[in-house]
């Protein structure tokens, strides 16, 4: 007998791939995806505390639930993710609706949790974080369409600390995934049609250290096993952390073609005094030398960040050092948000909080200034013509065709009805829009590609 599941996803990219594992775990044992919580014999909550906003509206959707299960003492509703791992058996007191709380590492054992919580009816939590968890081989169910690009998570947890953030107390310390297991659903993936991967980590630069030696495969050999892959076309990846980006990934970038040239290097504060309490790990001037070791080796390449405005005790002068840092950078597009105290992470017990009002008025500024460098960056690619992964028909633009380089940008074109997301096209750029591009088709196969080389000029090949 088949039951009705409901999954409700917040946050990262992280999240959504778990969310995902969990559909085809409990999908094993015969529950079926549905579109709404009212149908549903079993609603899994995947939630997310990395900003208080995200957390309070898990919770109030949390409690929103109270009245199906009252309708419904059947249903078995789950919260996982990282207010789970944050708040445990406290989630379960607050909550008497509520039947488990199950953190990150523990999501593997979902089906046998969920069984029992139905069977026994047994409220339960399993929020364990174990030294020695290991990521289990796990190779995607694929039917029906398959989207043309998808995550593949690498790793799990982070050693890092940094101030602001929960992720090491909810996530755990840094586990990298079995190199073998990550080209198998690579290669997975590429034979169901998927053209492009995101590799995924919370901090992918130091992806297989924590394994022995003799096992350690780096991430920049990974991305060189990883592109071998035939069927693929774009390769992805992030988070990056700037004290572990090495000269060694900014050559493989740059070497091989399927590595996009788009690189997230989250900076969040342009102060050193900032970054230092932020327990950040590099400097201004450290982060500035990566930026240009960077274009120096891939000249086209995108840069987009994340920036905290109004952490504890930033000063009018440390923000004008981040107002000024956009400047030197110049990035692509940034995510930028205002500092807010999240519970364990070691900034909520900081002395001078910035006022509220003074956070608001600098991320407004911040904020302004990003979508003019944004947009004058758009504007010099103009009379361009770029290679465009096609992902569909855009409500946007009309219902025109959309796609993305790979730098990442939005590109919006017309065309005949038989495009295929995942199709590679030439558009050539003819006029910007708010947060994307226009164009029109310049040609289709074969496939011209720039290659990249250290300090040679972009040439262009037939792949
Ligand atoms: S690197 Fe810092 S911000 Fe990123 S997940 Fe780790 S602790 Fe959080």
């Amino acid at each position: 007998m088949s039951r009705n599941l409901y999954i409700e996803t917040f946050g990262c990219q992280m999240n959504e791939r778990d969310s995902e594992i969990m559909a085809q775990l409990l999908g094993e044992e015969s529950y079926l995806e549905t579109a709404g919580p009212e149908e549903a014999d079993c609603i899994v909550v995947n939630t997310c505390t990395i900003r208080g906003k995200a957390a309070q509206k898990a919770y109030s959707l949390l409690g929103s639930y109270k009245i199906l299960k009252e309708r419904n003492p059947e249903l078995v509703i789950v919260v996982t993710g990282c207010v789970a791992q944050q708040d445990g058996a406290a989630l379960l007191a607050r909550m008497p609706h509520l039947d488990l709380v199950v953190g990150p590492q523990n999501i593997y054992r979902l089906p046998e949790l969920v069984a029992a919580a139905r069977e026994k009816a047994a409220r339960a939590t399993a929020v364990e974080l174990s030294p020695a968890f290991t990521i289990p081989a796990f190779l995607p169910k694929l039917e029906g369409g398959v989207a043309h690009k998808r995550f593949v998570t690498i790793m799990q947890g982070c050693n890092n600390f940094c101030t602001y953030c929960v992720v090491p107390h909810t996530r755990g310390r840094e586990v990298s995934r079995r190199p073998e297991d990550i080209l198998a659903e690579v290669s997975h993936l590429a034979d169901h049609g998927v053209r492009e991967i995101t590799l995924l980590g919370q901090n992918v630069n130091s992806y297989g250290l924590d394994r022995p030696e003799t096992a350690r495969v780096t991430f920049p050999a990974l991305l060189r096993q990883v592109a071998e892959i035939e069927r693929l076309s774009r390769v992805r990846f992030t988070t990056s952390h700037p004290k572990d980006l090495s000269p060694e990934l900014i050559r493989t970038l740059a070497e091989i073609d399927k590595l996009c040239p788009h690189f997230h290097l989250p900076v969040q504060s342009g102060s050193d005094l900032v970054l230092a309490r932020m327990n950040r790990k590099y400097t201004r001037g450290d982060y500035l030398e990566k930026v240009a070791a960077l274009r120096q080796s891939c000249p086209e390449i995108a840069i987009t960040t994340d920036i905290i405005v109004g952490f504890p005790g930033e000063s009018e002068a440390d923000f004008e050092q981040t107002m000024e840092l956009l400047e030197l950078v110049r990035y692509d597009s940034a995510f930028s948000f205002k500092y807010s105290d999240r519970p364990l992470a070691a900034a909520a017990d900081f002395a001078d909080k910035v006022p509220e009002e003074h956070k608001s008025a600098r991320l407004a500024r911040l904020q302004a200034r990003q979508e003019e460098i944004s947009s004058e960056i758009l504007q010099t690619l103009i009379g361009q013509t770029v290679e465009v992964m096609v992902e569909g028909r855009s409500k946007a633009a009309g219902g025109q065709w959309s796609g993305r380089t790979p730098e990442n940008r939005i590109v919006n074109f017309p065309a005949p009805e038989e495009l295929q997301p995942g199709q590679l096209l030439r558009v050539k750029l003819e006029e910007t829009c708010r947060h994307s591009l226009r164009g029109v088709i310049a040609w289709s196969q074969p496939k011209l590609t720039a290659r990249r080389h250290q300090g040679q000029e972009t040439i262009l090949q037939l792949r």
